[in-house]
């Protein structure tokens, strides 16, 4: 029989929430094991092509947890965010712009490939011993033990006093646990693709409410946007098929508004849905990230939702590592479902609003937008609205509190 080998804390699943959950604990030498199905980062260029604009809680985590510093160059500050209103055919209705000096930070994000911020956090976790990063690594079930979990893979077995699901949006744990979820599909997907371009993007990020889904493009230098495009599902299927009609389309959904373009990465296709499961917490049990809640992209909401929740739960572990694992998780189950429900629910309402070409919600969109454009202090209160925390912040994603 298979020896099996015992760890404070195991974490399945490599996502970004996951990595920084394992760094986390690891610095803090809590004996950690993360199952990872995907490559070392180092030996591939696969990349799942996203990029993410992170706010600065989510910059202040990175930078305690020593990343920030090598990965900063990469990035490209976003200072203001351009909302601009479609209505069928193809034509600008109007526009509201959100600038960061307006409410006194430097940056409402910083926009950076997924890509380099895994292979970062895979860089800094093989320098600490209490960590063991197992790539390539499924895991193929989960069973309930007194003493916790044991976690069944391809390359052995593990148990662990706690055990984490950061598995994402189809979680193997949380279905071992008997977990429950709900699931809305938009019918839509997200086309995502990098370009160059000759106009100055001059750090902002330009989003296009078209009826059919968004179209955004998120600034990744001066010349350079990651683009986030959003149409039916059915749309997309043919889209991605197509080069020359992927780019005929895009020019003209694009409004002639940066110039020449180049397309310089495979275009890649997400479906939208929005996903929430009964809980996050079962016995010596916890799900983080997109395991335990999925959203819509367009308010670039959900990557910093999932390291709101790593930070939390590894502070949480950290202060009371001698205490009973339960007591933990229930106090992070009361720290987490208010933010949790609060971006749920906002970035459905956002996501359908925006989506609409009715003419009354369009009539509405336009009302919105003339109020916030004659009332800026209403739009200031609706920025800093949208950069706040219901239940603030952990240390861990404050500035200067290294970890
Ligand atoms: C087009 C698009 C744009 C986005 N832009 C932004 C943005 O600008 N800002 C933002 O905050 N968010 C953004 N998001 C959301 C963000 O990308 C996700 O919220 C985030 O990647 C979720 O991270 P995660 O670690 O929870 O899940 P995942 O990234 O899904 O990670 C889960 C990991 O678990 C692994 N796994 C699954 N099953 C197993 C198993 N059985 N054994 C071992 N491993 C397993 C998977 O391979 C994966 O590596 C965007 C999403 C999309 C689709």
């Amino acid at each position: 029989m298979d020896k099996i080998q015992k760890y404070d804390v195991q974490i399945v699943g490599g996502g970004l929430a996951g990595l920084s959950l394992a760094l986390a604990l690891g610095k803090n030498n809590i004996k950690t094991l993360l199952i990872d199905n995907l490559e070392d980062p180092n030996k591939t260029n696969k990349t799942d092509g996203r990029t993410t604009a992170l706010m600065e809680s989510s910059v202040n985590y990175l930078d305690n947890l020593g990343i920030w510093k090598n990965i900063k160059q990469n990035s490209c500050k976003i200072s203001c965010m351009r909302i601009i209103n479609i209505v069928p055919p193809n034509k600008i209705s109007d526009e509201v712009i959100f600038e960061s000096n307006k409410i006194g930070i430097n940056a409402l994000a910083y926009n950076i490939d997924n890509h380099i911020l895994r292979t970062e956090l895979c860089n800094e976790i093989s320098k600490f011993k209490s960590i063991k990063h197992l790539f390539n690594s499924k895991c193929k079930n989960a069973i309930q033990k007194n003493d916790g979990w044991v976690v069944n893979t391809d390359k052995g077995k593990y148990s662990a006093k706690l055990t984490i699901g950061a598995d994402g949006r189809s979680s193997t744990i949380r279905k071992c646990a008997g977990i429950n979820f709900k699931k809305k599909d938009y019918n839509q997907s997200a086309i995502v693709f990098n370009i160059n371009h000759t106009q100055n993007t001059n750090n902002t990020s330009t989003e296009f409410m078209y009826p059919e889904g968004a179209f955004t493009f998120v600034p990744m230098g001066k010349n350079k946007s990651a683009i986030v495009w959003v149409e039916q599902t059915d749309q997309v299927n043919k889209l991605i098929l197509n080069n020359k009609l992927l780019k005929q389309k895009f020019i003209q959904k694009s409004q002639k508004m940066f110039g020449e373009i180049e397309i310089l990465t495979k275009p890649k296709s997400f479906p939208l849905s929005k996903i929430i499961a009964e809980t996050n917490i079962s016995d010596k049990l916890c799900l983080i990230g997109e395991a335990h809640h999925g959203i819509t992209p367009v308010a670039a909401q959900g990557l910093n939702l999932s390291l709101r929740d790593s930070a939390i739960l590894a502070e949480l572990i950290i202060k009371n590592k001698d205490d009973d694992f339960n007591k933990i998780l229930i106090s992070y189950n009361k720290k987490r479902l208010k933010d949790i429900k609060t971006r749920i629910i906002g970035t459905d309402i956002f996501h359908n609003f925006s989506r609409f070409s009715n003419p009354i919600s369009i009539g509405i969109k336009s009302i919105a937008t003339n109020i916030l454009n004659r009332m800026p202090q209403a739009k200031n209160q609706l920025m800093k609205l949208g950069l706040s925390f219901p239940d603030g912040l952990p240390n861990m994603m404050r500035k200067n509190n290294k970890i």
